[in-house]
């Protein structure tokens, strides 16, 4: 009746008039209505669009913990589209602390935007969180797609957001993520600077100003210079960014933990690999399929950097080498970089001078060879906690140079556990369990992230097992052993997990 035109009302009052009474029909009116509704969503007009949605409802039945979320419109065509992995889903659990929103495709074969999340992984490496294509850039879509988004990650909301600065992509945020610190692209900045201004010297000191200011008269004695320099006082859009600058320069982020990010153009090869995908006219469903697999290539990857972080012993080089090999031993391969950078600056810097409390002591820190500098660290005896002025701890999540200065004269052997980033450590996705205070929710996302932990470390498996035959029989035979063994531990879900969610089970 509804193919033929026949509104849901008509077709209950049709049925209620046939079976003699509202009573005898069996069903309320609200039925027929959703009835109708998802033979609406089954007839997409559009044959690419329906072959998406059937792809991505067969990901998700052989993948429980695969999400995605779609709208259609008045037109029965697909709207707005959303979609990750359980692998996604457990490293949001892990990294998610800090997301980017990459909107570079904005024009593609669809056009419909692209919108990747992205984050970084314990390997300082970009890792995804999840895909979109939305209709149109506006508020109320990428509102959708927050509210979509934080679903999917079972409500956990980043301590901090990079987007491009687009309009209506920041209300969305300031309403849908109120606590989130929100921080714009330097690199998108840095071309704006250039196609408004269209000075190559003024983009390399508005790069200044952005990026190398140490705190807000710094900042503002430079940007003042640099406005009377090139004369751009009546500049719209410099104008603009002044009025902005809590969004994008450096001062206003010393004390933010932002993972290093400050792009949301972190990944070349990917960025490579999208542009490709993204202008080629590809079906809908083809390049969902390409996307599919650019995923599984960068958790190889991931496999093959946890295997590189996990053997092999640094050699050791710095003159602190007891918290060299402790670094060595904890950190992933490009964290420890990082951390031995600090170590070696350490050899220029000396104690000036300390003033004692009832728990700590402050030391001021100097360096050689420049006289006007110095920094204040508080050293806590009870934790062993150096905190420095420099915030290099609060903002990257490693020690700094000055607070091993600190450690060294209190005698303290090891970097103290206080100071370790759980996220930057090898063992990062091994005993890092995701935190919530709601019981059910622990149980339920614990399950979909120990899912996507074991998938992870089977990609490590992966990798070393396709290097050679010898190699592919030995991790057969482990799988094998290990199979037989968890089976017979008969191990069974907990009633909680099959109420929240029974298509885990
Ligand atoms: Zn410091």
């Amino acid at each position: 009746m509804h193919r033929v035109g026949i509104r849901p009302s008509q077709i209950h009052e049709y049925m209620v008039q046939c079976s003699g009474g509202y009573s005898e029909v069996g069903y309320m009116r609200r039925d027929v209505e959703n009835v109708v509704a998802s033979q609406k969503r089954k007839q997409l007009q559009d044959f690419d669009s329906e072959s998406c949605i059937a792809y991505l409802n067969g990901k998700k039945s052989s993948d429980p913990s695969f999400y995605f979320e779609y709208t259609i419109d008045d037109e029965h065509r697909l709207g707005d589209i959303f979609w990750c992995d359980g692998g996604c889903r457990a490293d949001y659990a892990i990294f998610g602390d800090v997301i980017a929103f990459d909107t570079t495709y904005r024009t593609n074969a669809y056009l419909k935007p692209l919108v990747v999340i992205v984050g970084i992984n314990h390997h300082y490496k970009t890792t995804i969180f999840g895909f979109a294509l939305l209709t149109a850039e506006t508020e109320q879509a990428y509102t959708w797609l927050l509210v979509t988004f934080l679903h999917a990650m079972e409500g956990k909301h980043p301590k901090a957001v990079l987007t491009d600065g687009d309009k209506a992509m920041r209300k969305a945020i300031s309403t849908t993520l109120p606590q989130s610190i929100h921080r714009l692209c330097c690199w998108h900045l840095e071309r704006n600077a250039q196609s408004n201004v269209g000075r190559t010297e003024f983009t390399a000191d508005f790069k200044d100003c952005m990026l190398y200011t140490k705190d807000h008269q710094d900042f503002q004695d430079k940007w003042d210079a640099m406005v009377r320099k090139h004369q751009v006082e009546s500049n719209e859009w410099v104008k603009k960014m002044y009025v902005d600058r809590n969004l994008w320069a450096e001062p206003y982020f010393k004390w933010q933990f932002l993972g290093g990010m400050r792009s949301t153009q972190r990944c070349e090869g990917f960025n490579a690999f999208l542009n490709y995908y993204v202008n080629r006219k590809l079906r809908l469903i083809e390049f969902v399929d390409q996307i599919d697999r650019l995923m599984s290539k960068q958790r190889e990857m991931e496999g093959k950097d946890d295997f590189d972080s996990s053997y092999g012993s640094p050699v050791l080089c710095t003159h602190l080498r007891q918290y060299e090999q402790q670094a060595g031993e904890i950190y992933t391969k490009s964290m420890f970089e990082k951390v031995r950078t600090e170590l070696n600056k350490e050899g220029l810097l000396f104690i000036k001078g300390y003033v004692d409390d009832i728990s700590t002591r402050t030391y001021s820190i100097g360096e050689f060879r420049k006289a006007n500098k110095e920094w204040k660290v508080v050293f806590h005896h009870q934790t062993k906690l150096a905190a420095c002025q420099c915030q290099l701890l609060e903002r990257l999540g490693i020690p700094c140079s000055h607070s091993y200065t600190v450690l060294k004269a209190e005698d303290v052997q090891s970097i103290p556990e206080c100071m370790q980033l759980m996220r930057w450590l090898k063992t990062a996705k091994i005993n890092n369990p995701p935190q919530n205070d709601d019981q059910a929710e622990k149980v339920y996302m614990s399950k979909l992230v120990r899912i996507g932990l074991v998938n992870a470390a089977c990609k490590s498996l992966q990798y070393l097992a396709g290097n050679s035959l010898k190699a592919y029989k030995e991790a057969m035979k482990g799988i094998h052993s290990l199979t037989l063994r968890l089976q017979s531990m008969s191990l069974t879900t907990t009633e909680q997990d099959f109420e929240r969610n029974p298509d885990v089970i």
